[in-house]
């Protein structure tokens, strides 16, 4: 088994899953979250192949976001589509990418992400609001690599 699936238990994955669940009840943008041990790539590079292949760039405002994650490697990547990076300010996402350092650095990456996914939810509600006529466009399912 390798550690990407030793990382987190099936219980702390549903807690991450319920997360990004309750994260998309505050935004119309579409949150998922991507772990693997480690890559050859530039970290930015493949958090954007990544959310090629998860085909994140299918919502109608293009506003989905992929929080990834390289567990060996020690790096995250929080990669957001057009229609976010169109309207944010280049500094958009830091106060989550503090908040994920935070946790990261005293060993609690479960933690990390799920307080990472529900402030990219507030940071998102501000210029995507949640509306009535919501659709989940993209799973809410862990990818792993
Ligand atoms: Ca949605
Ligand atoms: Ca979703």
């Amino acid at each position: 088994m390798s550690k990407v699936e030793n990382f987190l238990s099936v219980e702390e994955e549903q807690e991450i899953v319920l997360a990004i669940r309750q994260a998309e009840l505050n935004t119309s943008g579409e949150i998922r979250v991507h772990i693997e041990k480690s890559t050859l790539l530039s970290h930015y590079n493949r958090a954007q192949e990544v959310f090629n292949s998860l085909k994140m760039f299918n919502t109608q405002a293009a506003n989905a976001v992929l929080i990834y994650v390289a567990v060996e490697d020690h790096k995250f990547v929080i990669y957001g589509d057009k229609g976010i990076n169109d309207v944010v300010s280049a500094n958009f996402w830091d106060t989550t990418k503090n908040i994920m350092q935070e946790q990261f650095k005293r060993g609690d990456f479960k933690q990390g992400i799920i307080e990472g996914v529900l402030k990219a939810g507030e940071e998102l509600k501000v210029h995507f609001p949640w509306k009535i006529d919501d659709e989940d466009e993209l799973s809410n399912e862990i990818s792993k690599g």
